[in-house]
């Protein structure tokens, strides 16, 4: 008599399987790609009623549920809130690791804006850290239109 019978421990497996594909930004993201393409402009987006701005922006305030329709230009130039060294490479990154990917609240905004990092010293890189956007020479009409945020030196 065989063992099929009996129970057989059942186990999870793991896969990452990164898979690429294509999505309407919406007229809201798209005002704001459009924007970084043409004009080397970064879209905010600023509530009504509690004055929060938004980058990038969106159609309703997250606090008020208002509908955001005031669009502003707001600073190239703003302070990294936390960052991390990406070391080990993997298929969807933007660049080949070493790179420092950070969240930066550009001046004015009251959101942080999640990018790469360029012309960074990774031992000096900080949270404080004053950042300006590098636009790309040729723009498509996406995120990466921004090339990285570079320290600010003084
Ligand atoms: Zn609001």
């Amino acid at each position: 008599m065989t063992n099929m019978t009996k129970e057989v421990e059942l186990l999870r497996e793991e896969r990452i399987t990164p898979q690429r594909y294509n999505y309407s930004a919406g007229t809201v993201g798209s005002r704001f790609l459009v924007q970084l393409r043409d004009n080397k402009k970064i879209t905010g987006a600023k509530c009504p009623t509690c004055n929060r701005v938004y980058v990038p922006p969106k159609s309703n305030c997250q606090f008020c549920f208002d509908k955001l329709e005031s669009f502003i230009d707001v600073s190239d130039m703003g302070t990294l809130q936390t960052y991390t060294v990406i070391s080990s490479p993997q298929s969807y990154y933007p660049l080949q690791p070493p790179f420092v990917l950070g969240v930066i609240k550009l001046d004015g905004v009251d959101t942080g804006l999640v990018h790469v990092l360029g012309e960074v010293d990774f031992e000096e890189v900080g949270i404080g850290m004053r950042v300006k956007a590098v636009f790309r020479d040729e723009r498509v009409g996406s995120i990466r239109d921004i090339k990285y945020f570079r320290p600010i030196v003084r």
